[in-house]
């Protein structure tokens, strides 16, 4: 049976000032957690969060994390976890969220201060943190409030993990994570995490695939310091031009690997993933504006969003140490290092990728018959994640989409990674669902960051309504 969520919307609705008026006070906290200096705010976001579930009456812990890495003065912004309801008939939802942002200064381009939320005539809600994560992290708090005023039993025990660090690559996290799987999160059935975005403006979706990421360095080096063409051009093998041959021999201009064996480990397409693709909202058009250049490697949308989600994909990011500034400098560099990064996708195991590199890289620059010396390393890698979208995890919030929007949710793969959802996945053995609010347009760590205003209020009823279905959605795995 549907449940009935009427009173529910309704009190969404009338709340919607006060929801409204809860993220003007979240963004107005610079919670900056790449800045030092920001520190003491990022802090005071954590204790807002806090505060705001205490008076809720949840069971809230602000959890330290120790030092940072590397900056060992610098405490750690506590990891608020929290559990709203301890009914052992219902259901126990895991939702994860992070109340950091990225930095912002008027500076940069702002057309209005980012940390105080500005809301123009389209109803677009810019601030710092607005999409990114603070509306959808309040989200959670916002249904709590809501099922209270509305007298709506809440349908799940829900245990909420919300961090600081996320845009600082999430220091101390993962061991967090690990640690309270069978402790805070231990009666969890299913995880939720609400930190991507819709694939266009209009149409909802539920993601439920990322791409990894293996990032590596290719280090060649010769003379003892840098020499002058003038001088030594002719005279010196050169570092640089071992580094554009073999850089050379990763890819070609249609972004097709050229590494061999690396197809290999790719898994094959089947028929129902196919499927999938076509009735997608995504045209080319859109593919046009995001790159701003009709430049794009394919002319159909299903192939563009599988090179995006479901192959490899190689990019050059950059050569250390290589000439970069304007002018004509005549330097011969002493030393380069060239850096390249391959998005992985099942079934590429992150060993079984830098061996093959490794080879590739070694047999190119035999091949060069160079005197210079060759160092190649994996600098970072995380794994790829990829859910069953039939899981009654997924199959329940395509019931909240079409009871809020009206429509089926688009089942979307991103390009990049999330390292949280495979920490959250392989931690808890439970499955993890993406399930956005914000929509593509709304410049996450750009200037001018918004949300928009139907897609807070209309995703706090997201959010809602997905508690409610997931309460009751018979448990199959598939
Ligand atoms: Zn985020």
């Amino acid at each position: 049976m549907a449940p009935k969520l009427d009173s529910y919307f309704k009190t969404v609705d009338s709340l919607a000032d006060s929801f409204i008026d809860r993220l003007r006070k979240a963004v107005a906290i610079p919670s900056v957690s790449a800045d030092e200096e920001r520190r003491p705010d990022v802090v005071k976001m954590g204790h807002f969060l806090k505060d705001e579930l205490t008076a809720l009456g949840a069971h809230v812990e602000a959890r330290p994390l120790g030092p940072q890495p590397h900056k060992e003065h610098l405490e750690l912004p506590p990891v608020i976890v929290a559990r709203y309801g301890e009914d052992p008939k219902k259901r126990t939802i895991l939702v994860y969220g992070h109340y950091d942002v990225q930095p912002a200064l008027k500076e940069d381009g702002w057309a209005t201060e980012p940390f105080e939320l500005t809301i123009d005539d389209k109803g677009r809600m810019y601030g710092r943190g607005s999409t990114d994560d603070k509306g959808p992290v309040l989200g959670w708090i916002n249904a709590i409030e809501a099922h209270q005023k509305a007298g709506v039993d809440f349908p799940v025990n829900l245990l909420m993990c919300f961090e600081g660090m996320e845009e600082y690559g999430s220091e101390g996290l993962d061991d967090f994570i690990n640690a309270e799987a069978k402790k805070f999160f231990k009666d969890a059935d299913a995880v939720c995490i609400s930190d991507n975005y819709w694939l266009g403006t209009e149409k909802p979706c539920l993601t439920y695939g990322l791409r990894g990421c293996n990032y590596y360095s290719i280090e060649i080096s010769g003379p003892g310091q840098d020499l002058h063409s003038g001088v030594f051009g002719g005279t010196a093998q050169e570092p640089m031009t071992d580094l554009v041959r073999v850089m050379g021999s990763l890819v070609d201009t249609n972004g097709k690997i050229l590494i061999s064996g690396l197809d290999d480990l790719v898994a094959p397409m089947t028929d129902e993933e196919k499927s999938l693709y076509g009735d997608i909202a995504f045209t080319m058009d859109n593919l046009y504006e995001s790159l701003g250049s009709k430049t794009g490697i394919y002319d159909d949308k299903e192939r563009t969003l599988m090179g995006r989600w479901r192959y490899p994909s190689l990019s050059l990011h950059g050569i250390e140490g290589a000439f970069s500034a304007p002018g004509a400098k005549t330097v011969i560099p002493a030393k380069v290092i060239g850096k390249f990064s391959i998005r992985t996708v099942p079934n590429m195991e992150i060993e079984d990728v830098d061996k093959l590199v490794y080879a590739h890289i070694d047999k190119v620059f035999k091949s060069l018959g160079s005197k210079n010396t060759l160092k190649t390393i994996n600098q970072h890698s995380g794994k790829w994640w990829v859910a069953s979208p039939k899981h009654w995890n997924f199959t329940a919030a395509a019931k909240a989409v079409q009871e809020v929007w009206g429509v089926q949710p688009d089942l979307t793969r991103e390009g990049g990674s999330i390292p949280v959802t495979l920490t959250f996945e392989q931690a808890t053995g439970k499955n993890v669902l993406l399930l956005p609010m914000g929509s593509s347009t709304d410049a996450a760590h750009s200037i001018n960051e918004k949300l928009d205003r139907r897609n807070y209020i209309e995703g706090i009823k997201l959010l809602g309504a997905y508690l409610h279905y997931v309460a009751e959605e018979p448990m199959k795995e598939s």
